[in-house]
């Protein structure tokens, strides 16, 4: 079930839902659906008019027993077949994306709202690049070898780990299918790969691509299900050796306790962010400005006082231009929020926000249909406010002035996250002595986040993660090591050698 302009799969069923709704004469298109509580407050209020786009399976625990099983029949043969047999149904499926590129960007913005455009620029094409990068890294599992010890030759070798966990999130569906799938398929491992049930779409998609890529049964499980059962199934599962998560703090948190409480499975992380832009005076400001709009990647701008003025009069002009609305058309570069739940979400931190600080720009719902939001922009927020120390997640930004180097670095370091950062300054010193003594998991000078930029590692800092995705860094996440110690002699000398510096 679906409102205009986003997905509603989440919250606690109300089954009598319809008949309230009736009273309220809202027209419903599938009135044996379930309803949420959150959607009947939000129907009342607005009168609008939800249809069904299609139903999506659930998977149940057993569902998942019937994926791990999968898995572990498939992972022998997988994991024992030379690399580049590994490598060839991968680096199809980069091709198959870019073939499908139109549907796959078509199902996304119908889950989660994200224009198609902007789709097809960029989520489709890095979901294409981390697969044909890790196609290519099939020879790259590597471990060390050493001879320094007299008649050994020891060895440590990277292996897969069998059965992988993966758990994405709803906001970048397609990136992080790949981010998580690539990496842990090309070194041997069989997956069981959960999307959000916010936005489940494109990962069904992405199944029958990769039964056209000649993937063989049971390496790559795609399901879906919310976070209990379906999520928490694969977490919980005892054959799942290793988990890789990507969502909320709080949902990270579940994870690492259940990975604790079940077999001890090795987690990473990647989760919530807060990410400051400190933008000096001697910064251009055009540049800084146009990366302060992507409020995903910043979410809050910490601008030189004697700057401030000049600065936000070319955001301004940035922000109101931003065309905000259907997802399907070319033009928009904003269309609404995830569903009901995300816009109360933010509309909450929006009120917490003109209570603490001063509203510049925006401020509410945009229109009365769907989950638009205008983007947002608050000045001088304290950072004890919640607005500044939770994650919002939706198209607001904070902008506080500086006027020493050492504040604003205080400043940027002062939230439990630390995903990513940037600086925008000439001055090469300030940048990189600023760059070191941020707390995040990387940096940008004079830049945002560069979504074209995959053989980096990524990851976070503080709340925002555990271990490193991407590059050989996210490769290396999905194997165990093992030392193997050769002697090929008699290493007698050696010991006396020993004995004797005693
Ligand atoms: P979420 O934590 O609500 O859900 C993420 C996934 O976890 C979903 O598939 C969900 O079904 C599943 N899940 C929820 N509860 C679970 C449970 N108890 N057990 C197992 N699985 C469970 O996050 P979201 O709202 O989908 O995504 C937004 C969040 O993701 C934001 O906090 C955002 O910052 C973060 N994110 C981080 C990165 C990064 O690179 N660090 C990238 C994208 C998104």
């Amino acid at each position: 079930v679906v409102p205009e302009g986003g997905t509603t799969l989440s919250g606690y069923w109300l089954p009598q839902v319809p008949q309230i709704l009736r009273h309220y004469n809202v027209e419903l298109v599938n009135p044996d659906a379930e309803w949420t509580l959150t959607d009947y407050w939000f129907v009342k209020q607005t009168g609008l008019i939800y249809k069904e786009i299609c139903q999506v399976h659930e998977a149940l625990a057993e569902d998942v027993d019937l994926a791990v099983q999968a898995s572990q029949n498939a992972f022998l043969a997988w994991s024992n077949i030379d690399a580049f047999q590994r490598a060839i149904p991968m680096a199809k499926l980069a091709q198959l994306i870019l073939r499908d590129a139109q549907e796959l960007a078509e199902l996304d913005a119908l889950a989660m709202g994200k224009p198609v455009e902007l789709l097809k620029k960029m989520d489709v094409p890095a979901a294409a690049s981390i697969f044909s990068y890790y196609a290519g890294t099939a020879y790259h599992v590597l471990g060390e070898s050493s001879l320094n010890n007299a008649n050994f030759l020891n060895i440590s070798v990277r292996q897969p780990f069998g059965v992988v966990g993966l758990i994405i999130p709803w906001n970048v569906p397609l990136i992080m299918f790949a981010m998580k799938v690539a990496p842990a398929v090309i070194c041997g491992n069989a997956v069981v790969v959960k999307a959000s049930e916010k936005a489940p779409l494109s990962s069904l998609k992405l199944g029958s691509l990769i039964r056209e890529a000649g993937f063989p049964p049971g390496v790559i499980n795609v399901v879906n299900g919310f976070g209990a059962p379906t999520g928490q199934a694969i977490a919980e599962h005892m054959k799942v050796r290793k988990i890789a998560f990507t969502g909320s703090v709080s949902t990270g948190r579940k994870i690492m306790r259940m990975a604790a409480d079940s077999n001890l499975k090795n987690v990473t992380l990647e989760l919530g962010g807060k990410s400051p832009a400190i933008i000096f005076e001697d910064a251009d400001i055009g540049q800084a400005a146009r990366a302060g709009q992507h409020c995903q990647a910043n979410s809050r701008v910490l601008v030189h006082e004697s700057i401030a003025k000049e600065y936000l009069t070319e955001l301004k002009d940035l922000v109101s231009r931003v065309s905000l609305g259907d997802p399907f058309t070319k033009s928009t570069f904003q269309g609404p929020q995830v569903d009901q739940v995300q816009l109360q979400h933010i509309l909450r931190l929006i009120e917490a926000g003109k209570k603490d600080g001063t509203l510049f720009h925006g401020g509410k719902r945009h229109g009365t249909q769907g989950s638009f939001i205008e983007p947002t922009i608050f000045l001088n927020v304290p950072t004890s406010s919640p607005i500044y120390q939770e994650e919002v997640f939706g198209p607001v930004l904070i902008v506080n002035t500086f006027t020493s180097e050492e504040d604003a670095l205080t400043e940027a370091n002062s939230t439990d996250f630390g995903l990513f950062s940037s600086i925008y300054t000439r001055d090469f010193q300030r940048a990189i002595s600023m760059a070191k003594r941020l707390e995040s998991g990387a940096v940008g000078v004079n830049c945002s986040v560069p979504l074209r930029a995959l053989d980096m590692p990524v990851g976070g800092w503080k709340q925002s993660g555990v271990g490193r995705e991407l590059a050989m860094h996210g490769l290396n996440n999905f194997t165990e090591l093992k030392t193997i110690f050769m002697k090929y002699g008699d290493d007698s000398k050696a010991l006396a050698y020993n004995w004797h510096c005693e």
